[in-house]
């Protein structure tokens, strides 16, 4: 059975797993209104992995006997200037989340809770995936400033990114 200290702190991480996923379909909305459905692709493909990382934690505190409670949160940002902003504030937003992930990691260590550090292990190697998606369209956008034309071929290729659920938790 999980303790109740790491039991609310996984339930905290449910919240914020749900918040984020709300944050990148604002960003999908802000991208769909400038007429770039492949960015908006890219945000919508990102909301169904934050609902997936938030169900992965959801799965796990059960199999462990503990109790998902649910949370409310803030409304996201909703209005940006430039996609390079949403791309951003994504990236920045990754670096919290990957900031909570080794809080966790640090709770479930303390307490010498190995399963609860092995599952979580999964979460750190993708963070390091977020982190460089982001990073990686801000250079491009960056080095493409205003060419129009660079920016729709950027479109085009976001527009092909594909939802991959990840692996369900072994029983
Ligand atoms: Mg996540």
């Amino acid at each position: 059975m999980i303790s109740e200290t790491l039991n609310n702190a996984i339930n905290e991480q449910i919240k914020y797993e749900f918040y984020s996923a709300q944050l990148y379909l604002a960003m999908a909305a802000y991208c769909e209104a400038q007429d770039l459905p492949g960015f908006a692709n890219f945000f919508k493909v990102q909301t169904q992995e934050e609902n997936a990382h938030a169900m992965k934690f959801f799965d796990y505190i059960n199999q462990r006997n503990g109790r998902v409670k649910l949370f409310s949160f803030d409304e996201p940002k909703n209005e940006y200037d430039s996609v390079i902003e949403t791309f951003k504030d994504g990236y920045d937003h990754e670096q919290i989340v990957t900031k909570r992930i080794y809080n966790l990691s640090d709770l479930a260590m303390d307490e010498r809770d190995h399963a609860t550090m092995s599952f979580l292990k999964w979460f750190i190697d993708e963070q390091v995936e977020e982190e460089a998606n982001f990073d990686s369209i801000i250079k491009k956008l960056s080095r493409i400033k205003d060419d129009t034309s660079a920016l729709y071929n950027l479109d085009a290729e976001l527009a092909a990114r594909v939802y991959v659920p990840p692996a369900p938790a072994q029983a």
